[in-house]
């Protein structure tokens, strides 16, 4: 056997009998929470489609006529071919809902973090992350090659230690956190963290990838990146903040300058969805109304964000229990490492504008039925 081939092959056994291989299983989007897998119907609790705009009418009837005006492709980065004249309504559209001065959209959010921190801060520099943010924010910490220091989840007096023995030492600093965390659910304390960075003379990234069109924020970071793939039920990313923040990004963050511009169809999609939750300011409250509600018929603590996790422990448990959901009509897909730490496992159910009452009342019920919560730790 080929020596590329053999490597592979055991790689792949190694994460099978770890119960952490993964692949992609067919699934068609009927409606926002309704899907076909292996020829049945489930109801999806995991899509980060929390609104349900990528089934949007109006969002379609827009992204269709994009496409006839402009072409399926955009042809070059938005350097070289120039900006779509949809580009400028899109920023305009974010800097608005974001309550921004600015805004500058990449490719997606993962090109986005990748972009933003290695422009901001490199050699010399200082960056202190919460120690759950996403893999994308760590891999923009990596290509940054800033000295990078995480401090315990949410943990204010860690993120204060952290800083009081090492800010000195550095030119920048950069505080990395979350709005609403990915896989927990739960805020991060973004007053305090303020605070603690006006102390210290560093400046704040938040990540409200989870947030955007579900959960409003009192206060705001100086670098606010998101996605357009989640609520927005589209697809891209950005980041928000002051007009000389966006202007340096565009001459500056390396995955705006060498990846093509989005297509036209996806921007125009993405501008109709963000009309949508401006209008819209029921719809945009119902996935954490629809979250308290499940919390509240299991007896769980009330949820801070429409994503709440239930966790198993072990990976093979995890995949026995989603099955078993599955079995029942619900696909909850079980969160393994490395996404999130080993041991830690979970159930992450999340909750859309589109579920109704009963959908939520027969997952409670299920279970409830099943007794999981019982032996198992619930979190958030
Ligand atoms: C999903 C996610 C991203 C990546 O966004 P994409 O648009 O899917 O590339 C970045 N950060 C966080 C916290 C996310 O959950």
């Amino acid at each position: 056997m080929p020596a590329l081939e053999k490597f592979l092959i055991s790689e792949i056994e190694a994460l099978v009998s770890a119960h952490l291989l993964r692949s992609p299983e067919v699934t068609e989007n009927l409606d926002g929470v309704r899907v076909i897998r292996n020829g049945r119907e489930l109801i999806s609790f995991c899509s980060n489609d929390y609104l349900g705009l990528s089934k949007n009418e109006m969002v379609i009837e827009e992204a269709i006529s994009a496409l006839w005006q402009f072409g399926a492709g955009s042809g070059a980065s938005r350097l070289v071919t120039g900006n779509n004249p949809l580009y400028g309504k899109l920023e305009a559209a974010i800097a608005r809902v974001k309550g921004a001065e600015s805004a500058c959209v990449f490719g997606s959010g993962y090109l986005a973090n990748i972009g933003v921190i290695p422009a901001l801060v490199g050699k010399g520099d200082l960056i202190v992350s919460d120690r759950l943010v996403h893999a994308s924010i760590i891999d923009g910490i990596k290509l940054s090659g800033a000295e990078h220091k995480r401090y315990s989840h949410n943990s204010l007096d860690n993120l204060s230690n952290i800083l009081e023995n090492n800010r000195k030492l550095h030119k920048s600093c950069l505080i990395i956190t979350e709005t609403i965390f990915s896989m927990d659910g739960d805020k991060s304390p973004l007053p305090d963290i303020m605070e603690i960075a006006k102390k210290y003379d560093a400046w704040v990234m938040t990540d409200d990838a989870h947030g955007m069109g579900v959960i409003k924020h009192d206060i705001n970071a100086n670098i606010r990146v998101g996605t357009l793939s989640k609520a927005v039920g589209s697809y891209g990313g950005y980041v928000c903040g002051s007009k000389a923040l966006v202007d340096y990004m565009k001459s500056s963050a390396r995955s705006l300058i060498y990846s093509t511009a989005l297509p036209p169809a996806t921007l125009a999609a993405s501008i109709a969805a963000l009309e949508i939750m401006e209008s819209d300011s029921e719809l945009c409250k119902k996935p954490l109304e629809n979250a308290k509600m499940f919390a509240s018929e299991l007896g769980m603590k009330e949820p801070e964000s429409q994503i709440v996790p239930i966790i198993i422990g072990e990976a093979e448990k995890a995949i026995s229990c989603s099955k078993e959901l599955e079995e029942a009509g619900f696909l909850v897909t079980a969160i393994r490492p490395p996404t999130v730490p080993k041991g830690t496992s979970r159930l992450r159910l999340t909750f859309s504008a589109l579920h109704e009452e009963d959908d939520i009342l027969r997952l409670a019920d299920f279970i409830k039925s099943k007794g999981w919560l019982e032996h198992l730790k619930v979190a958030a």
